[in-house]
């Protein structure tokens, strides 16, 4: 087969891939970006973050709706249009991604539709959706594949027991929806269908939701989702998920013994692992690391000189910014430059009611790597602005050096969290100390000042607070 050539091959049109493909040929370079769909966007856009974010949204409308009651504006109980929330819900996948559609070629980059595997360090052989075959010979390559859902041990093929993406397809609307995990995405699709009307049972294997994550922070969202979900069972695990014509037994263990729950539909969110099947990796030098993620250097480089690896395929955490950002440092080192990737804060927003968000330094990382740590955490119930949207149950924290005040990591649990953290990295990342956040003039009345709060009480009190002081 005669080769065509170019000059970067990006394997992934991802968030990682299409900011890779972007960047390098911003830089210049001659660059192909190989994915299956007919535009960029990968599983973020397509079934991930962004047919999510609708969805949450539209949960978001339904619950403010409800809790309207409360301040003397009653709405009648809504009623859902499952098709139409569906076509919305496309809409917002398809304007998305055919803007990046526009984006790519505006940039004059081939965007070569089909699934491509590694011939040896220099080629590529590309399957068209045709069916067709192409060769392309690579001076570099980008590796932007992303991940796949973990199936959990003898999961059942069935209509009834869905993944993320079949979850985000809105199939139907189940009476019962039994989630296993209590993760991003569990969290996540169980607060959707809890909105739309589902009865919905989480079952976690750990001792709380979020694990990993400072129990402070996921304290105020597993008391709303108490209050959302019919049952939460921690510290449990599933034995068994049998379908039948029209319920699904789900048998589970734990503490409290042995029980079945029985359900119109089983959401299976217990993590995602890295997508690196069929590649034709090992016709490579590329190594992977003892979990399964392709090895890289700080600029994303693989052992193989000439291929780069990025995002989910290439390490945690699985989340599309950190892909992004990778995607621009390996594509600059593609091109020649000396870019490397070093961020102290990575922020992390699992997009639930309330939002939890963090960055840099947890409380949890500092105990276990017994760094000495000073936290302050402002209470949302003093926050003006929390207290007028109705939503004062969150915490603004901050974790910062004792001796110098540098902000090391912030976390925060409330309404529009994952907007505020964006202040909280700039500060990390900068070396800002508390003092600089305190004297920030934050605009009034706004959630922001909890972070301006809560860096006051590193240097004594808050305005909006006051802690006793001892002795
Ligand atoms: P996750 O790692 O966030 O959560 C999986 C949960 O399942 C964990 O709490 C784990 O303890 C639990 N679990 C594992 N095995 C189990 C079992 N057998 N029974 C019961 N519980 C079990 O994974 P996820 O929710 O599947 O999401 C995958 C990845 O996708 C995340 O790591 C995240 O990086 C990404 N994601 C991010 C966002 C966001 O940024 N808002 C949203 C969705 C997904």
């Amino acid at each position: 087969m005669v080769a065509d050539r170019t000059g970067l091959a990006v394997v992934g049109g991802g968030p990682g891939g299409y900011a890779a493909a972007f960047r390098a040929a911003d830089l210049g370079l001659e660059v192909t970006l190989i994915d299956p769909e007919p535009d960029p966007g990968g599983v973020c856009l397509y079934r991930g973050c962004i047919p999510s974010k609708a969805l949450l949204h539209v949960a978001k409308v339904i619950s403010a709706a409800h809790r309207a009651g409360d301040w003397g504006v009653r709405f009648a109980d809504p009623e859902i249009d499952l098709d139409r929330l569906g076509q919305w819900k496309d809409e917002v996948v398809e304007r998305l991604t055919g803007g990046l559609g526009k984006l790519a070629d505006s940039r004059g980059l081939e965007h070569l539709r089909g699934t491509a595997r590694f011939a040896d360090a220099a080629h590529l052989d590309v399957t068209t959706p045709d069916g067709d075959h192409r060769r392309l010979a690579f001076d570099h390559a980008i590796v932007a594949t992303g991940s796949e859902p973990v199936r959990l041990p003898g999961q059942p093929d069935s209509d009834r027991v869905w993944d993320s993406r079949r979850a985000l397809e809105l199939p139907f609307l189940p009476s019962r929806l039994v989630v296993v995990g209590g993760g991003y995405i569990g969290l996540e699709m169980g607060s959707v269908y809890a909105a739309l009307g589902s009865e919905v049972t989480v079952v976690e294997m750990t001792d709380s939701l979020l694990p990993g994550v400072d129990a402070d922070l996921v304290r105020p969202l597993t008391k709303s989702l108490e209050a959302r979900f019919e049952r939460i069972f921690t510290g449990a695990t599933v034995d068994e998920i049998e379908p039948g014509d029209d319920r699904v037994r789900v048998a589970i263990s734990g503490e409290g013994g042995r029980r079945d729950l029985h359900c119109d539909a089983v959401l299976v969110a217990v993590g995602r692992r890295p997508f690196v099947r069929g590649l034709g990796l090992d016709r490579t030098a590329v190594r992977f690391t003892e979990t399964g993620f392709i090895a890289v250097d700080g600029q994303r480089r693989t052992a193989e000189p000439a291929i780069f690896a990025v995002g989910d395929a290439a390490g945690e955490p699985m989340l599309a910014h950190k892909a992004s950002h990778e995607g621009r440092v390996a594509a600059e080192a593609a091109a020649g430059r000396r870019s490397l990737w070093d961020p102290r804060a990575i922020p992390a927003v699992v997009y639930t009611d309330p939002e939890v968000a963090w960055c840099g330094l947890t409380e949890a990382e500092a105990e276990a790597s017994g760094r000495e740590i000073r936290i302050t955490r402002f209470p949302w119930a003093a926050s003006g602005r929390a207290v007028t949207t109705g939503a004062p149950h969150g915490v603004t924290k901050l974790v910062t050096d004792p001796a110098s005040g540098r902000v090391l990591g912030v976390g925060i649990t409330g309404e529009e969290a994952g907007e505020l953290i964006a202040e909280a990295v700039l500060a990390v990342e900068m070396g800002a100390v508390a003092e600089d956040l305190a004297r920030s003039i934050h605009p009034h009345p706004t959630r922001s000042e909890t972070l301006m709060e809560a860096a006051e009480m590193v240097g004594g009190q808050a305005t909006h607070t006051l802690r006793k002081r001892s002795g």
